[in-house]
């Protein structure tokens, strides 16, 4: 990414000089995560919607302004993959944190488009949402006392899939929760089948392993969390079978911990797997390849849609995971598994989207609870 030939370089300068109404700010000697791989000593000039690496000796008089990057890191935007959004307050405290995506599992449809206007919007994280998930009569999601439609004789998952989109759902969600009403194999396939058709993916609610290995078998592409019931420890042959499928999983392991927390309190902890059985289980999901996307859960017990997600990364490290592999899950893991067209791989030509870090959370994930500096669409955002 570094030393372009000085020619290139001079070619660049005029271009940008005719391209961009912005001030250009160049970050001299920084670290660059890309979205996969981490680059030493670059030089990183940011201009209206670009992000490009220059060689040192352009003539740093027409810069507006350089900050001596040393000890800083740059990052892609971050996104959280498992929310329920609430209000647009919502999209703007996720932003001033650097989550650049809030992906939404299960909203009605009312408020789903109305979140989605304000997606052209500078200063509100992008609102990704499955619209209303796919449930059974008396399953997860119709005990909170909104009348959603559910699938039944008189509505198919075909049809519940083709509303959903034609409603501008960005993927389908299924609930299939151990301790309610479950569809049945067929109902799920019909739904799996339908999304495919265009081209959406499809993300289940479990929380018991057999209930994320029938969703997988039946054609689910990701799970909402990781298991976390008493019994769900898994063997490498049912790993093997999710790898297979390249499916990925959301662990939301701060909404578990909250759940196992409040167990205890109750005194059915015997119901649930402790949390450091269920890190176990993240970790060997992760070592047997099947991708890990990082997501909280929010506002569930209280859950913020900013810092939390930091606490996130910090418990997926607890599970021992590499800290570069944990930069991966909170950035391209989502936007490639989603195929989220918004989000794209830092590189030359980029849009000048990104986090200003103190530290090197390639080697602490911990460091992304430093100070930062957000930048979108070329335009700072106070944080
Ligand atoms: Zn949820």
């Amino acid at each position: 990414m570094t030393n372009l030939p000085r020619t290139i370089s001079f070619l660049l300068m005029l271009w940008l000089c005719a391209c961009s109404s912005k001030p250009y700010l160049l970050i001299k000697n920084v670290t660059v995560f890309d979205g996969q791989m981490v680059h030493e000593k670059v030089h990183v000039v940011i201009g209206d919607t670009l992000l490009l690496d220059v060689s040192e000796d352009l003539n740093p008089r027409v810069y507006d302004q350089v900050i001596d990057g040393t000890g800083m890191t740059i990052l892609p935007p971050l996104l959280n993959a498992h929310v329920h959004v609430r209000s647009p307050e919502n999209l703007q405290e996720a932003l001033h944190s650097g989550v650049f995506g809030l992906l939404d599992m299960f909203s009605t449809d009312q408020r789903a488009q109305y979140l989605r206007s304000f997606n052209d919007s500078l200063r509100y994280s992008r609102f990704y949402s499955s619209n209303v998930g796919a449930t059974v009569a008396g399953g997860h999601g119709t005990q909170f006392g909104v009348s959603i439609p559910v699938i039944s004789d008189s509505l198919s998952g075909q049809t519940f899939v083709n509303n959903r989109i034609a409603l501008g759902a960005d993927y389908i969600k299924i609930t299939h929760e151990q301790s309610m009403a479950r569809m049945q194999p067929a109902q799920i396939k019909e739904i799996t089948q339908a999304a495919e058709k265009h081209q959406k993916k499809v993300i289940g609610h479990i929380s018991a392993l057999t209930d994320g290995l029938d969703l997988i078998t039946n054609g689910v592409h990701g799970l909402a969390h990781i298991w976390y019931r008493a019994g769900s420890i898994a063997n490498q042959e049912q790993l093997k079978t999710i790898a297979d499928r390249q499916a990925f999983i959301i662990p939301t392991l701060s909404v578990i911990e909250k759940v196992l927390e409040r167990a205890k309190e109750i005194g059915v902890e015997d119901q649930y797997l402790s949390m450091e059985e269920v890190q176990l289980e993240v970790r060997k999901a992760h070592e047997a390849g099947i991708r890990i996307l990082a997501g909280t859960d929010a506002p569930n017990y209280g859950l913020n849609y900013s810092t939390q997600l930091f606490e996130e990364l910090a418990l997926l490290k607890a599970c021992g995971i590499p800290d570069q592999e944990i930069l991966k899950m909170v950035t391209s893991n989502i936007y490639e598994s989603f195929e989220l067209k918004a989000f794209e791989k830092l590189e030359a030509g980029s849009p000048a989207s990104f986090i200003l870090v103190d530290g090197q959370p390639h080697k602490n994930i911990l460091h992304l609870k430093a100070n930062k500096r957000i930048w979108k669409n070329g335009t700072e955002i106070a944080s």
